[in-house]
């Protein structure tokens, strides 16, 4: 309302009371104003009330909301679902213009603002998450796979007579797909094991770009977030290589925003050699929906090149989500969040740790990834019968997100490349084990509950493979119906699954 609305509400109400209202209406206002004038991210979070105020407001500015507006195109931003319409706050517009989705749309001023604002504040996270020196980043209505793909485009305008991409291995498809579906040839560098780690092969990297001509290679792709025990890869001496024979440089920093090391081995690659873009997931850093990614990069050219490939509109939805979610945590909220984590880690490490020496086995020594663990089962010698039991039996017991990856797993075939111990991340490693995480957003309750029950479950499947001719006791009384926090779960079923020797696999027990 304006000041002449405010005016006429003092003829139906006492004016103290009208002025007071105003007063307090303005202090969000103000908030809105400032965060509008300086576009930076707010140090303290917003109340869900003020962030409806705004996207009201820029909804309001979107020409499918106008008064009397009267569309005669093909694409007007209607709704013939009311829930669908209040779901996206009544923006219909999307983002982008045919070729760029970082253009303003002509028809949806509102729309567009949210979506500029929505990429000023998650380049501010980026940089509070470590990469300070960044040029820009933008949001990709599109998983982190295909925001790979788009970055591989878009330097194959630069690089048109190139061939190859040098990835350092690691054993989940979506970026070995990405590069085949960018149209390249993977050249796949093995890693190599020091210690309990996984680390990056430079030699061999080296050996591959003198054998394959510097100008035949579209970059270099590494990945920083990972399952243990491989780490994120050596970015700083590949940056190095980068530099050294022209050679672009993409990061794959799927989960590593939330990782203090990952975006410490960014912003340090950038500094002393060659980095060009790195992309992340929203969902897996910010707690949206899956549908985004952010592509970030220290050349703004190659940023900007890279949003301009992008054919036609997009959805809107991921840039809303974030952009509602950045401004509910401030810089604050997220930081604390990052705090969290970070601690979450080292009590998750901990915890495993306990359960590790309870049963014979150990934490494997990864200290360059500090988001993923591994703990050893050697006692289960690699049967992959009882490894995919054992993560089944987590599995039947809503423990989700763990990995068990057996020591000799088999072969696989992704997109045409056979992968020898497909989930192990080489060709050998020394023994089985069994990863989890504390990825953002992990609680307390989380760790305990995961740990109470992976300890019940090895107890089960250690032993048995201790001996194997043993039948499983258990009383005959033992309760029929258990409560595993406050899930009723038909005991009589799920304690025929324990018995780790006549189960059907029902998870896949290697990263997808
Ligand atoms: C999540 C993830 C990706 C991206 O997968 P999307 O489904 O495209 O988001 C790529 N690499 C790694 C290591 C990942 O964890």
């Amino acid at each position: 309302m304006n000041a002449e609305s405010f005016a006429h509400c003092e003829k139906l109400l006492p004016s103290s009371y009208v002025k007071q209202a105003h007063q307090a209406l303005r202090a969000r206002e103000t908030v809105i104003r400032t965060f509008i004038e300086h576009r930076r991210w707010p140090e303290e979070g917003w109340d869900d009330a003020t962030i409806e105020l705004l996207l009201h407001e820029f909804a309001m500015m979107d020409s499918n909301n106008f008064h009397g507006n009267c569309g005669v195109g093909e694409r007007e931003a209607r709704f013939a679902s009311d829930l669908v319409a209040r779901r996206h706050y009544r923006m219909g517009h999307g983002i982008g213009r045919s070729g760029d989705v970082t253009a303003i749309q002509p028809k949806a001023a509102g729309s567009s603002l949210i979506n500029k604002l929505a990429n000023i504040l998650v380049t501010d996270a980026i940089k509070i998450a470590g990469a300070r020196t960044i040029s820009s980043s933008f949001i990709v209505p599109m998983a982190t796979g295909m925001g790979i793909v788009l970055c591989f485009l878009a330097l194959r305008n630069l690089r048109p007579n190139t061939k190859y991409i040098l990835w350092p291995r690691i054993d989940q498809k979506t970026c070995f797909k990405a590069i085949n579906t960018a149209g390249f040839t993977p050249i796949v560098i093995d890693n190599v094991l020091e210690g309990d780690e996984l680390r990056t092969n430079l030699v061999q990297i080296e050996e591959k770009i003198q054998e394959l001509g510097a100008k035949n290679i579209l970059c270099i792709c590494c990945t920083t977030s990972c399952f243990a025990p491989r780490a994120p890869d050596r970015l700083e001496e590949v940056a190095i290589i980068c530099k050294k024979y022209d050679i672009p440089h993409v990061v794959n920093n799927a989960y590593g925003l939330q990782s203090a090391k990952c975006m410490h081995l960014i912003q340090q690659a950038s500094r002393v050699g060659r980095l060009d873009v790195f992309v992340q997931s929203t969902d897996k850093n910010f707690q949206v929906p899956v549908g985004g990614s952010v592509i970030a990069g220290y050349n703004k050219e190659l940023v900007e090149e890279t949003s301009k490939i992008y054919p036609g509109r997009a959805s809107a939805a991921p840039s809303l989500d974030v952009f509602i979610t950045l401004l509910s945590q401030g810089v604050k909220g997220y930081k604390k969040m990052l705090a969290d984590r970070k601690e979450m880690f080292k009590y998750l490490s901990e915890e495993i740790t306990k359960v590790a020496d309870t049963h014979g086995e150990r934490l494997l020594k990864t200290k360059n990834n500090t988001i993923s663990l591994a703990m050893s089962l050697s006692q289960l010698h690699g049967d992959t019968k009882q490894v995919t039991e054992l993560g089944s039996m987590l599995f039947t017991r809503f423990v989700s997100g763990t990995r068990v990856v057996a020591h000799d797993s088999p072969d696989k075939e992704v997109a045409g490349y056979k992968f020898k111990n497909y989930g192990a991340h080489t060709d050998q490693y020394p023994c089985t084990y069994l990863t989890a995480a504390a990825a953002i957003g992990m609680t307390k309750h989380d760790v305990d509950t995961f740990v109470k029950r992976l300890d019940k479950v090895l107890g089960k499947c250690i032993s048995k493979s201790g001996d194997k001719n043993q039948v499983n006791q258990k009383p005959a009384d033992e309760t029929l119906v258990k409560h595993i926090d406050g899930l009723s779960v038909n005991d009589k079923d799920s304690e025929d699954k324990d018995t780790c020797e006549n189960e059907e696999p029902v998870m896949d027990s290697v990263p997808q």
